[in-house]
C-alpha cells in the first residue's frame, strides 16, 4: 500500500469514533492530521468560541504525540498545497453540511490534483442531513414526524477508531522548510484567545473532558441522566449535560451517545434521544433551505414591523447587559457573559423577550447569540431563534407570548437561577425574586434597587412593561 494520506480536522476534534480516520486507514499506512485556521470561520466567532477551539486543537495535538499541523491560511490554498508537497493520496474528512462548509469543500475538492480524491465518511451529525425522507421524498417540515423517520432510521455503530488507527506523519520531520508554517501550541493560543482577558469561564476543553463530562452525566443510581426528564427545564437545577461544546467541535460524536443509550427506554434516555433528534432536525432544515440562516422559514416574518432608531438601540444594548429589569431575562444574559453559554429555557425566555417585548428582530438577538456562544452552531441557533420568535419550522406560535414573570416563577420557583445571576437582587427571598418592583414601597422606597441616575448600580426598573408590549406584537402580527 505505503501511501499517504490528509485527515482534515474540523467540527470533528477527536480520534475515537471517527470515521473519516478509518476511511483514511483503509487507503493508506500513514496520515498526516491537519487543521486549517481559516479566518472566515474565526472571525465572527467571538471570544469563547475560539477560545475553546484553542483547548480543543491543544488537547487533540497532546493525544497525537504532538504530530497535529495547524495552518492558518485559505483551506482551498492549503490543502492542495499540503498534498503537493508531501504527495498525499486521499484527502479525508467528516462531511459538513453547513452553507459555508459545503462551498468550501467544493472548491477544495476542485483545487485537488484530478488523481487525488477528497473522501467525505461521517459528518457531525446522528444521521446526516437529507437522509431522513418522507415517503414521498421530500424534508419534513416538522419535528415529530421528523423525529420518528429519524428513530426508524437509525445509525451507524460507532466507528473503531483511536489514536494508533493509523501512523501519523510528523509534520516537523516531513515539511519542507520555509514553504508551510507550522503554528505552535502557544501560537494558535495567542491568534485564538487575543480576548481571553473578559473570555467567560469555560468547560475543559477536548476529547477526553467531552467523554468524561457524558460518562459523568449517563453513569450512576442518582446521575443527571437519571433525573434528566424531569428537570431539564429548571435553570436553577444545572441537571443538563452540558454536552453542547463538545458536540459543536465533535469532541464527543451523537452517535457515541445514542449507542451508549441503545438499550435504555427510561424517561431520561428517551428525552435526549429526543433532543439530539433536535439538533440532526435543525441541521437537515438548513442543509434543505439555506436561505434560512438569515431568512424566516416562513418569509412573510421578514416584512414584520420591528422597532429600530435610538430607543430600540438602547433597549437591544439593556437586553446584551442583562439590565432589562426582568430578572430571569437577566439571569439568563449574564450567564451568557460569564459562562458563555446558557439554559435552555433561559434561551427561549429572553428570545421571546427580544422578538416580543422589545420588537426587535431576531436575527439581531441570534447575531449576538453566535459571538457569545461556546457551543453557537449556525442551524441549532438561527432555527432555536426562529422557533422562538414564531417564524422558523414547527413553530409555537406567534401569539403565544412568553411571560418572563410566570416562566420565572415556573422554571425558578425558588428564584435560586436569578439570585445566582443577578447580584443585586440577592435580598429578595424565593420567587419575589421575579418582581422586584412589587417589594414593600416600590421603587421610590428602595434606592438599593431601582436608582434611574445611579448608571449601572442598583436594579432597573422594567424598561418595558410586559402586558402592553404584548398587545403590540400581537397587533403587528395581525397586520401581517
Ligand atoms: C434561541 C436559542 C438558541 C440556541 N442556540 C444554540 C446553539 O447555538 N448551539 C446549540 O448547540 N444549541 C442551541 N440551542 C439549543 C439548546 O439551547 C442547547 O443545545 C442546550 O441548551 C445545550 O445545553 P446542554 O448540552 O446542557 O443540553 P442538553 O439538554 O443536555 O441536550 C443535549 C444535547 O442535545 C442537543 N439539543 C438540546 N436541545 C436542543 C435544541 N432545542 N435544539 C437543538 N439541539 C438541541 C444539543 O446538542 C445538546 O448539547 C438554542 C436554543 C434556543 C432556544
Amino acid at each position: 500500500m505505503n501511501s499517504t494520506a490528509i485527515v482534515w480536522f474540523r467540527r470533528d476534534l477527536r480520534l475515537y469514533d471517527l470515521p473519516s480516520l478509518s476511511a483514511a486507514a483503509d487507503r493508506a499506512e500513514s496520515a498526516l492530521a491537519v487543521f486549517v485556521l481559516d479566518d472566515a470561520l474565526v472571525r465572527p466567532s467571538g471570544a469563547p468560541r475560539t477560545t475553546f477551539l484553542a483547548g480543543c486543537l491543544e488537547a487533540l495535538d497532546a493525544d497525537l504525540g504532538g504530530r497535529l499541523l495547524v495552518v492558518s491560511g485559505d483551506p482551498v490554498q492549503v490543502i492542495p498545497e499540503l498534498v503537493d508537497v508531501l504527495s498525499v493520496d486521499s484527502v479525508h474528512v467528516s462531511e459538513d453540511f453547513g452553507p459555508y462548509g459545503r462551498a468550501r469543500d467544493e472548491a477544495v475538492e476542485a483545487a485537488l490534483p484530478a488523481s487525488v480524491p477528497l473522501i467525505r465518511t461521517g459528518s457531525p451529525y446522528a444521521v446526516s442531513p437529507g437522509r431522513v425522507r418522507t415517503k414521498a421524498g421530500g424534508p419534513y417540515r416538522v419535528f415529530t414526524p421528523f423525529k420518528r423517520a429519524w428513530l426508524d432510521h437509525g445509525w451507524h455503530s460507532p466507528a473503531l477508531t483511536g489514536p494508533d488507527t493509523v501512523d501519523w506523519l510528523d509534520p516537523d520531520a516531513v515539511l519542507p522548510r520555509g514553504r508551510i508554517e507550522r503554528l505552535g501550541r502557544a501560537a494558535v493560543a495567542e491568534l485564538l484567545t487575543e480576548e481571553a482577558s473578559d473570555a467567560a469561564a469555560l468547560p475543559v476543553a477536548g476529547e477526553k473532558a467531552a467523554l468524561e463530562r457524558w460518562r459523568a452525566f449517563r453513569d450512576g443510581g442518582t446521575s443527571e441522566l437519571d433525573r434528566y426528564a424531569d428537570d431539564r427545564d429548571r435553570p436553577d437545577l444545572d441537571a443538563t449535560s452540558r454536552l453542547s461544546p463538545y458536540l459543536k467541535f465533535g469532541c464527543l460524536h451523537p452517535r457515541t451517545i445514542l449507542h451508549d443509550l441503545r438499550a435504555r427506554t427510561d424517561d431520561g434516555a428517551t428525552t435526549l434521544r429526543s433532543e439530539l433528534a433536535w439538533r440532526d432536525f435543525y441541521a437537515d432544515v438548513l442543509f434543505h433551505r439555506p436561505e434560512t440562516a438569515r431568512t424566516g422559514v416562513d418569509a412573510k416574518f421578514d416584512r414584520m414591523e420591528y422597532d429600530s432608531g435610538p430607543d430600540a438601540d438602547a433597549a437591544f444594548d439593556a437586553w446584551c447587559r442583562g439590565r432589562t429589569g426582568y430578572p430571569i431575562v437577566d439571569a439568563g444574559m449574564r450567564q451568557l457573559l460569564a459562562e458563555g453559554w446558557m439554559h435552555n429555557r433561559a434561551r427561549m425566555i429572553v428570545a421571546s423577550f427580544l422578538t416580543k417585548d422589545l420588537h426587535l428582530p431576531w436575527w439581531r438577538g441570534a447575531r449576538y447569540f453566535m459571538t457569545h456562544l461556546v457551543d453557537g452552531d449556525l442551524a441549532s441557533n438561527q432555527h432555536g431563534w426562529q422557533w422562538t420568535a414564531g417564524c422558523g419550522t414547527d413553530a409555537a406560535p406567534y401569539f403565544r407570548v412568553f411571560n418572563p414573570v410566570s416562566q420565572g416563577e415556573r422554571f425558578d420557583p425558588s428564584g435560586d437561577y436569578v439570585r445566582r445571576w443577578v447580584p443585586e437582587l440577592r435580598g429578595i427571598a424565593g420567587k419575589a425574586v421575579h418582581q422586584p418592583w412589587k417589594q414593600a414601597g416600590g421603587r421610590t422606597a428602595e434606592p438599593a434597587l431601582f436608582d434611574a441616575a445611579d448608571g449601572d448600580r442598583g436594579y432597573p426598573p422594567p424598561i418595558v412593561d410586559h402586558a402592553e408590549e404584548r398587545v403590540v406584537a400581537l397587533a403587528r402580527y395581525r397586520d401581517l
